[in-house]
């Protein structure tokens, strides 16, 4: 077990190594990073990165100039649903591309991969993050299959986020009822951890996937209780449509990412519809795409400012 650990740290620093190298053969600073490296001071300083979900160049370019305009870290994520509609070589190059010259550091992590061969073709092209959801599964099967997520991922220097317990809505296809919901258990959180090795631990409070349809109803001091024993970065999943004040509550407790996919596609969308609806509207790109990018990159924005305390 000592000799995987030494060995997969080996990895991690060769990674970096090589990411570092990237810098003297382009010339351009070193930008792409793991989550690990972007969440382990975050969770220090009190302070989130957002994750917010791509899918094409607008939704990737609106990203990075909010991170750049506001000089912070993010995290380009992708899930299957935007790896399916873009196909993940293209969307994989779109953001590889942008998350290697931005001026900030950026990860590119795979968000709700469901399978081992989804997390192994996302490190394939490039990810510096995965993470495998088993939170469906019985507490056992679902540590077993992190684990060997962990030991493949850390094989290749690539950080991991595990999930336990069950976060409402719908993400990916699946569709979790609300007496389907469980709460993140704390004593069952300790042994997860420590028994998978993974670097961050998304957490489930109650927040939801999607928008709420009734009143938020989140357990800050079950969050509190796991961030006692728990050290590694946590990630609150359903970060849209989270009150602010509660979301800043979370940062104090120890939330390091927060995901946001609803708000961010509702950005882009919204624009795109109301744009069209005009009467005057006219059929050329930047009235159709330019515009609802603007309006996204406007939302990340406001995100970031919220979650780094700006
Ligand atoms: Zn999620």
């Amino acid at each position: 077990m000592n000799l995987q650990k030494e060995q997969a740290d080996k990895n991690r620093q060769a990674l970096r190594f090589k990411l570092k190298f990237a810098y003297f053969i382009t010339g351009e600073p070193m930008s792409l990073v793991t989550t690990e490296e972007l969440l382990v001071p975050a969770r220090a300083d009190k302070y989130a990165v957002g994750a917010f979900e791509v899918w094409n160049m607008e939704s990737v370019q609106g990203v990075i100039a909010a991170a750049e305009r506001l000089n912070q870290p993010v995290i380009l994520q992708i899930g299957p649903y935007e790896a399916d509609h873009a196909g993940l070589e293209d969307i994989s190059h779109i953001a590889l591309y942008h998350a290697r010259r931005a001026k900030v550091p950026v990860a590119v992590h795979l968000d709700h991969g469901e399978s081992f061969e989804r997390v192994m073709l996302c490190i394939n092209h490039g990810f510096t993050s995965v993470m495998l959801d088993a939170s469906h599964l019985p507490f056992e099967e679902n540590l077993a299959a992190t684990k060997e997520v962990v030991r493949a991922a850390h094989g290749c220097g690539v950080s991991v986020e595990g999930e336990l317990g069950r976060i409402g809505g719908e993400e990916a296809g699946i569709n979790v009822t609300d007496s389907d919901i469980y709460l993140t258990d704390p004593d069952e959180a300790i042994e997860f951890v420590k028994e998978t090795g993974i670097d961050v631990f998304a957490v489930a409070i109650g927040t939801v996937h999607g928008f709420y349809q009734g009143k938020p109803n989140i357990r800050l001091e079950l969050l509190g209780k796991i961030a006692e024993t728990i050290s590694i970065p946590l990630v609150l999943h359903g970060g849209s449509g989270t009150p602010s004040d509660i979301l800043r509550k979370t940062i104090e407790l120890g939330i390091a990412k927060i995901n946001i996919c609803t708000e961010f596609v509702a950005a882009f969308a919204k624009t795109f519809v109301a744009e069209q609806s005009e009467e005057s509207f006219r059929y050329n790109v930047p009235s159709v795409f330019t515009k609802p990018r603007d309006a996204a990159k406007k939302m990340v924005e406001e995100k970031i400012r919220l979650f780094a305390g700006l």
